[in-house]
């Protein structure tokens, strides 16, 4: 008897932001699972945004969180700020009509892969429902650019594929909390042509990475972005792909990381997949 079992590749937003930016970026990062450590300025940075997403979630399920800010200046001050900005957000509804989760999951399957988001806040009644995302770098982006990105059209596209919500009930709010002066916030309206734009662009990237992954099986490797490109100035495979000189630590840096035929593609298929 056929087995009818179908492996579906897990991807986040992430992802398909790398794969749009630079598809051999993608192969390197997630394939080859090549990196170099992060500075401890930005490592200190990243511990600091999670804390305060810890510090959010437990406060969403009632637990105490005095604790954390006692010990925690930054927290103690983006928490008091935000609460100003938002005391809605922070505030619970009386009724017991809506519905509020943070780190709410969920999962949508299109093509052969999963694609899988984690709202920070999903706040939802019989009228709309309220995607909210928490923020903890300095400086918000431009509106346009943070529309572009996979975050925004893929979070509200997969409560809209995977809900009863019609795309105008929908909405996603970004939190900055710690804009200069006082905590911002950008918020986008969904709608049904949004939508099938998403779904038309989503389609085309995950049938290209198909066949990208094909041809990687076969030995070749992800397209590159043009030369001229200014992605390539900021990327640490600038060496790897030959966008730029090698220094002679980078040549050894680079030998390092290197990995053979064989372990690439075992990587490949030891990429989170998971079985239907
Ligand atoms: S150096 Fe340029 S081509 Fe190479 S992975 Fe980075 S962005 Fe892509």
């Amino acid at each position: 008897m056929l087995s009818t079992t179908t492996q579906l590749l897990r991807l986040s937003q992430g992802q398909l932001n790398l794969l749009e930016a630079c598809p051999r970026k993608f192969q390197h990062t997630y394939l080859e699972q090549l990196s170099s450590p992060l500075d401890p300025e930005h490592e200190e940075r990243q511990t600091l945004g999670s804390r305060f997403h810890l510090l959010m979630q437990q406060r969403e399920m009632g637990l105490p969180i005095d604790s954390f800010l006692q010990v925690d200046t930054q927290l103690q001050k983006w928490m008091s700020a935000f609460g100003n900005a938002a005391p809605e957000v922070l505030t619970p509804a009386t009724n017991n009509q809506t519905f509020r989760e943070s780190e709410h999951y969920r999962t949508l399957q299109v093509q052969d892969y999963l694609l899988t988001v984690i709202y920070d806040l999903l706040i939802a009644d019989n009228q709309q429902a309220q995607i909210l995302d928490w923020k903890t770098y300095p400086k918000p982006p431009s509106k346009s650019k943070l529309a572009q990105n996979w975050q925004t059209r893929l979070y509200m596209y997969v409560l809209a594929e995977t809900s009863e919500y019609l795309p105008e009930k929908i909405s996603m709010t970004y939190w900055f909390v710690q804009s200069e002066g006082k905590p911002q916030n950008i918020k986008f309206n969904y709608n049904a042509v949004q939508h099938g734009n998403t779904a038309k662009k989503l389609n085309q990237l995950l049938s290209k990475l198909t066949n990208w992954l094909k041809s990687y099986q076969n030995n070749e490797q992800f397209p590159q972005v043009m030369e001229d490109s200014k992605t390539c100035d900021y990327c640490q495979f600038a060496t790897r792909c030959e966008r730029k000189k090698a220094t002679d630590q980078e040549i050894s840096n680079d030998n390092q990381l290197s990995v053979n035929g064989a372990s690439l593609l075992q990587n490949l298929a030891n990429i989170r997949e998971i079985s239907l």
